[in-house]
């Protein structure tokens, strides 16, 4: 029978009458004929409370440990979620992470998925199972010990299901009803897209459109695992939400198909640094040692040998980015007049995979910003997105000012 994996993510199992609700759902697609994999994350806040107990009973946390105690709130809703469908006579039972196995590495609290052995599974849906309820976010590392995936990360258990088991399709439910231009909460003519391209989708979950987590889209592309994502609140038709698929399956598309911002940037410049080989490893290895993730580069012209070096971080990893640039100072492997934060930045991003025929975007972002009087601090771009760093009390302002250049608001 033809695989169907549903996820349920934690607003969509937060009570037990949506977890009913959600439950229904299954039982239509279980009666289409589908033997379905549904994937839940645990009720909605659960994880944070739990990731509470484990800082308030230990600060210097034994991450193992953490992993057996964050990862419970998942167990909880995929037995309930079992023990509703059998109420509602539909054969169906719940595996935990190590019970399928879903193989990790033991990167604790951000593992990777390994491995998914289909037998455990199949030999049960073979027997007349027709819904397996899997625990999502967690698994099993080498040392057989619980792990998590990151926050967020059941949509990577499905995204992983969906590969392991060949499924039709991978179906997200969440509280929103599918991927939109941009945030409808800044732009009211933010328009639900009916398909976006995996590298799109990909763009836009990394620069912070918080509906699926980043890894899931990146495995999504890998395997051509079609993703849709889907409101569980609403009636559903079978075209319902957006899907995320790949380039040649998108007939319409616009040049730029959706604005994406993140609010917590910061912009940290090194005054007068050596321009000599090697200073840009000098510089950016200890940040990645120190975890860093920094974004955008510039390394201004030298004069006299000595040039500024500009980058974008997170706001959160400032302080441990000027520590470890002073400590690589002190060790004598940079010299730098002055280091400068400056954290009234954000960041706005115009992402479509038809920037790469077609040429201007960049011009008609610029303009765009011109006319609203948004002075641009840094810019960054790549094949299918172009980044714009800009001060932080206009950023509202330019994604309103940018779906409106684009048209975002119509397919064109
Ligand atoms: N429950 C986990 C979290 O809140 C995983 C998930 O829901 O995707 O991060
Ligand atoms: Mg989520």
């Amino acid at each position: 029978m033809p695989v169907l994996v549903m996820k349920f993510g934690g607003t969509s199992v937060a009570t037990l009458d949506r977890i009913r609700r959600a439950a229904k759902r299954v039982g239509v697609e279980v009666a289409k004929g589908y033997d379905v994999i549904v994937i839940v994350s645990a009720m909605s806040g659960e994880t944070n409370k739990l990731v509470g107990y484990v800082g308030e009973t230990s600060p210097l946390y034994d991450a193992r440990e953490y992993d057996a105690v964050v990862s419970s709130g998942e167990n909880v809703t995929a037995g309930l979620m079992a023990l509703t469908l059998q109420e509602m006579d539909v054969p169906a039972r719940s595996w935990q992470g190590w019970q399928v196995p879903l193989l990790t590495t033991s990167a604790h609290s951000a593992a990777r998925i390994e491995e998914i052995p289909t037998d455990n599974l199949n030999a049960r849906f073979a027997d007349g199972m027709r819904v397996a309820v899997v625990a999502g976010f967690q698994g099993i590392s080498p040392e057989g010990r619980i792990t998590t995936l990151g926050r967020g990360g059941s949509d990577t258990t499905a995204v992983a299901f969906a590969a392991a088991f060949g499924a039709e399709r991978c179906d997200i439910y969440t509280d929103v009803d599918g991927v939109y231009t941009t945030d409808p909460r800044i732009a009211d003519k933010a328009r639900k897209l009916d398909r976006i391209a995996f590298e799109e989708m990909l763009e836009l979950a990394s620069l912070g459109a918080k509906v699926l987590q980043t890894r899931s889209v990146e495995l999504a592309m890998r395997y051509n695992v079609k993703l849709r994502v889907l409101s569980s609140f609403e009636e559903q038709s079978d075209d319902a939400g957006t899907l995320v698929c790949a380039e040649e399956e998108i007939v319409e598309s616009n040049v730029v198909n959706g604005i994406a911002y993140s609010r917590d940037e910061a912009k940290m410049t090194l005054i007068s640094v050596a321009d000599r080989p090697g200073i840009a490893a000098a510089i950016f290895g200890p940040l990645s040692d120190a975890g860093v993730n920094v974004d955008m580069i510039i390394q201004n012209i030298s004069e006299e040998g000595r040039t500024d070096m500009t980058f974008s971080c997170p706001i959160d990893q400032v302080a441990r980015a000027e520590k470890s640039l002073s400590e690589a100072k002190d060790r004598g492997e940079i010299n730098y007049h002055d280091l400068v934060a400056d954290t009234n930045v954000a960041k706005v991003s115009a992402v479509g995979i038809g920037m790469r025929s077609q040429s201007g975007v960049a011009a008609k972002m610029f303009q765009t910003l011109r006319d609203e009087g948004v002075n641009i601090k840094v810019i960054a771009t790549s094949e299918i997105k172009i980044s714009v760093l800009i001060d932080r009390k206009y950023m509202e302002l330019a994604v309103q000012s940018l779906h409106d250049a684009f048209e975002l608001d119509k397919v064109t």
